[in-house]
Order: C-alpha cells, then sequence, then structure tokens
C-alpha cells in the first residue's frame, strides 16, 4: 500500500456509504461435486476457530482448515452496487471438523459442504458458521458453496475494530480493494495472510462494462446483455491482495518479459489523464525488468496495472496488478509509487507476512526499494535518504515513539513503518555492505517463494548472511521507541 493512505485511511474510518437498494438478478448455477476423504478419523470432532489467530484482527480468518482454491463466480452491478454471487472454495481440514467459519459481510443464501446442503448461521455481521451434514475429517479435501447477495458498499466499518473496510465506488465505477480486509465484502474467505490459495475470479458484468482482477484474463463472454470476465491467478495469493474493479475501462493487453499484461485506464478520466496514465503504466514492464536484476525472477506469470477514476487516497499492490488511485494534478501517480507497488510483489505478495505487527517487512522493504530505485537511476543515493530521512525527525520527534516490531493495529499505516522501516534496511546495508545486503534480499525471497516470512526470520537470515551479531542493531532500529545514535553499529557511523 501507498504511503498516502497512511492519513487518507484514517480520514475514511467511519465514513459509512450508503447508497441504492434493491434484488440482483441471479448467477449461473455451479455444480458442487463431492470430493472423497482421504484420512482417518482421529478423535472427536470440534468446531473450527473463528479467528485467524492474530490479535491484530481476530475476527479475520479462521481456523481448523486451509483453502486451496477459490472459484468466485459473482453477478455485479456498478450503478447500483447489487451483488450476488457464489464462491466454491477447495479447502482441507486440519483436524476434524463438526462446523467451520468463514468471514462474509453480504447476506447469504444457501451454502453445501460436498454437495450437500449444510446449516448455517451469521453469528456476527462478519462470521459466517457452515455446520456440514456430517463432521469432516482431519486431512480431508472438501468443497464448500457458498451463495450470497448484497450491496457491499453498505457493509462498512462498523464492527470491524480497528479493521479498514473500503469498498470504493461512484457512478458507474466500482473498486474492491482493502487492506487488511477486503474479501468478505465481494467473496465468501477465510481472511488472514496465513492461507494463501490460488483463484478463478469469474465476474459478471452489465455490457459494455469492464471487470478487471488479477493475473490472467481466460475468456470474456457477452449474451443477454452481461459480459462474464473470467480471471485466473495459478500462483498462491493472500486474499487482500484479491481485486475487482468493475466499470468502463480502457484495456490495453500485451506481452512484455514473456509474460502478459494488462493495462486498464478508468473512462472517468479526461482524455489527457487516460492517456497519461496509460504511458505511466506501460513503465511497469521496465520497473519489473529491473526489480528482477535486483531480487530474481518475477514472482507471478502476469503482470499490469489499473487506473481507477476513483479518489481512493492511496495505490495498492494488488498481486500481478496493482491498483493506483487517480488524484488528479501534473503527476497522477509517478515512478515512485510505481516502484513501490511493483516491489510488492517481491515483499509482501511473494513473501508475505505471517502476523500484521510485521507490516514493515512489507513497507518498509518497498520505501528501500524505491531508494534504492533512486540510486541506480541516478538520483538521491540510499545513504542520502537515510542521512535526509535521520536528519529531518529530531530526537524528540514522535517518529521515533512508535515501536517498528509491534506498532499496534491503529498504527500500521503510520509514516515511521514505511520510513523508518526504509532507514532500518539503508542503515543494515551501511553496516553489513552492499554485497552482503543484496546476498541477504535474493535469499530472503528464494527461501520464501509463494509463502511467509517474520520479522525474526529476517533477523536471524541478516545474521546469517553477513556472519555479524546484529542483535543490537535491529534492537534500536525495531524496538526502541528512541532516536539511534549515530554510530557504526547502527550503520550511522
Ligand atoms: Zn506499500
Amino acid at each position: 500500500m501507498s504511503r498516502l493512505c497512511a492519513v487518507l485511511v484514517a480520514l475514511c474510518l467511519g465514513v459509512v456509504a450508503l447508497v441504492g437498494c434493491g434484488s440482483a438478478s441471479g448467477s449461473g448455477p455451479e455444480t458442487a461435486g463431492s470430493e472423497t476423504a482421504g484420512s482417518e478419523r482421529v478423535g472427536r470432532a470440534a468446531a473450527g476457530s473463528a479467528s485467524g489467530g492474530d490479535p491484530y484482527f481476530p475476527a479475520d480468518g479462521n481456523g481448523g482448515y486451509d483453502v486451496r482454491h477459490y472459484k468466485i463466480l459473482d453477478t455485479y452491478r456498478p450503478g447500483s452496487d447489487r451483488l450476488r454471487g457464489v464462491t466454491v472454495l477447495r479447502a482441507t481440514a486440519h483436524r476434524n471438523l463438526s462446523a467451520l467459519n468463514l468471514d462474509l459481510v453480504l447476506a447469504v443464501d444457501e451454502v453445501r459442504v460436498n454437495g450437500r446442503p449444510a446449516a448455517f448461521r451469521k453469528p456476527s455481521r462478519h462470521e459466517l458458521t457452515v455446520v456440514p451434514d456430517r463432521p469432516l475429517d482431519a486431512g480431508e479435501r472438501f468443497r464448500v458453496r457458498v451463495s450470497y447477495h448484497g450491496r457491499p458498499s453498505a457493509r462498512s466499518a462498523s464492527g470491524l475494530e480497528p479493521g479498514r473496510d473500503l469498498y470504493f465506488r461512484r457512478a458507474g465505477e466500482t473498486v474492491a480493494i482493502g487492506e487488511p480486509q477486503i474479501g468478505p465484502w465481494w467473496f465468501a474467505a477465510n481472511e488472514t495472510p496465513t492461507d494463501k490459495a490460488t483463484y478463478d475470479i469469474v465476474m459478471r458484468v452489465p455490457q459494455g462494462k469492464q471487470a478487471v482482477s488479477n493475473g490472467h484474463l481466460v475468456s470474456r463472454r457477452s449474451s443477454a446483455g452481461w459480459t462474464t470476465w473470467h480471471w485466473r491467478m495459478p500462483e498462491p495469493m493472500v486474499t487482500y491482495l484479491a481485486f475487482f474493479a468493475a466499470g468502463r475501462y480502457r484495456l490495453e493487453r500485451g506481452e512484455a518479459g514473456g509474460r502478459p499484461f494488462v493495462h486498464a485506464v478508468s473512462r472517468a478520466l479526461t482524455a489527457e489523464d487516460e492517456d497519461r496514465s496509460l504511458r505511466l503504466l506501460r513503465a511497469t514492464s521496465g520497473v519489473v525488468s529491473w526489480l528482477e536484476s535486483r531480487f530474481g525472477p518475477y514472482p507471478f506469470s502476469s503482470t499490469g496495472g489499473v487506473v481507477v477514476g476513483l479518489q481512493v487516497g492511496f495505490a495498492l499492490e494488488n498481486q500481478s496488478r496493482p491498483v493506483y488511485d487517480y488524484s488528479g494534478g501534473p503527476d497522477p501517480y509517478g515512478m515512485g509509487l510505481l516502484v513501490h507497488e511493483q516491489a510488492h510483489q517481491w515483499f509482501g505478495n511473494d513473501v508475505s507476512l505471517r502476523r500484521w505487527r510485521d507490516i514493515w517487512l512489507n513497507e518498509g522493504f518497498a520505501t528501500y526499494v524505491e531508494w534504492l530505485y533512486d540510486e541506480d537511476h541516478g538520483r538521491a543515493t540510499v545513504q542520502q535518504h537515510l542521512r535526509n530521512a535521520y536528519e529531518l525527525h529530531g530526537v524528540d520527534s514522535g517518529f521515533w515513539g512508535l515501536r517498528l516490531s509491534d506498532p499496534g493495529p491503529s498504527r500500521i499505516w503510520r509514516e515511521p513503518v514505511y520510513v523508518r522501516g526504509g532507514m532500518t534496511l539503508a542503515a543494515l546495508r551501511s553496516r553489513i555492505g552492499e554485497t552482503d545486503m543484496d546476498r541477504l534480499l535474493r535469499r530472503w525471497v528464494e527461501s520464501r517463494h509463494f509463502g511467509h516470512g517474520t520479522g525474526q526470520a529476517f533477523r536471524r537470515l541478516a545474521s546469517e548472511v553477513s556472519g555479524e551479531d546484529l542483535d543490537g542493531f535491529f534492537a534500536h532500529w525495531l524496538d526502541d521507541t528512541s532516536k539511534p545514535a549515530t554510530t557504526a553499529e547502527n550503520g550511522l557511523g
């Protein structure tokens, strides 16, 4: 997520959009076949947890199973924000389950497990509890089919503290992007970064509108006044990185660096701004090539970007296809932002955080990569960025008062998470040298491809690669709440 959001997301909290109401036309049926159990039942079945276990956002995510694949079939009218859909999840039970939870804020019409009707209830606005007609066995692969409907924009922030549900729309255009939450506003999700899955996203919108999402465009078919857009993300993805944008978009498709790209620019922009936005999106392939030269192969099989016509207030690194806000002005979004969101494809999307307390692993890394890009392109060096930021924030500044390794759920988008996170890596490079720093970041990505990282694991790897005891260094930069002294040990000598 871009740093601009730090202020604007806070402003968005508590803003509840209430727009239009009515029924929606149904989406086509999807037959859910049963999958066979692969294990014996050992011990008694119990209900799965209603929490993914993250103390920052305990309502998000669930326990007892792991989703392997989502098939989302949504019919959506951008004009009235009426959504009706079906999500089919293929999952694996971790233990014997008498019931399991999903995250979904929309009204539920029907649930089936392995093709058979299942009982369900909504114990809270956010939770959906599913009770199969027979318990699921530990290790069993099973399928859940959930049908739902509603107006996502009417299901806003209340009750999700301190979550930030972000679902943006204006006349004729809707963008479902948000971090840490967004999935439950348009599909039945296990909304935790620890549960990655592959996706088929099938969006049906009125003919003449476009629906853009992650990954490859598998097909686009129109009939009876509707167009169905089928997108596929074949690489593992966290739920908050899934998105859709529905409205009128100018699409540009092609191939660069051996992989397909899709650029989309909202037709709500002026013709001049459309052209300018498209030109900037076309810089993506060059940025991706540069990132590959620094951190190894691009992790996913498609790329691109979307510039929306809404003033969202931030950009988000949606997997394979970041979404950029169009804020107007002479530079709707600069190269720095594009580099930042593409850097997240490695740092955040490929190597994802396991706990939200480690958000600096996403934002500090993306900020550091912005500085590295500047340095490699004849602008300010990483060292200059580090010195400037260090001098800008005095000893008494609140900038140093945030504990970076555990900022608290309401402060994950604060400036220090980005800038002090970037400074930590810049100072680490000064401390261990450029060669070890490059090896460290490459090994971090290579060893955790399609997986997760933690702050502690990064500290260990940094010490291992450099052969240095870095406990004091990381404690000063990440754990302390005071300005690090200008010492060589702190990378500030
Ligand atoms: Zn970011």
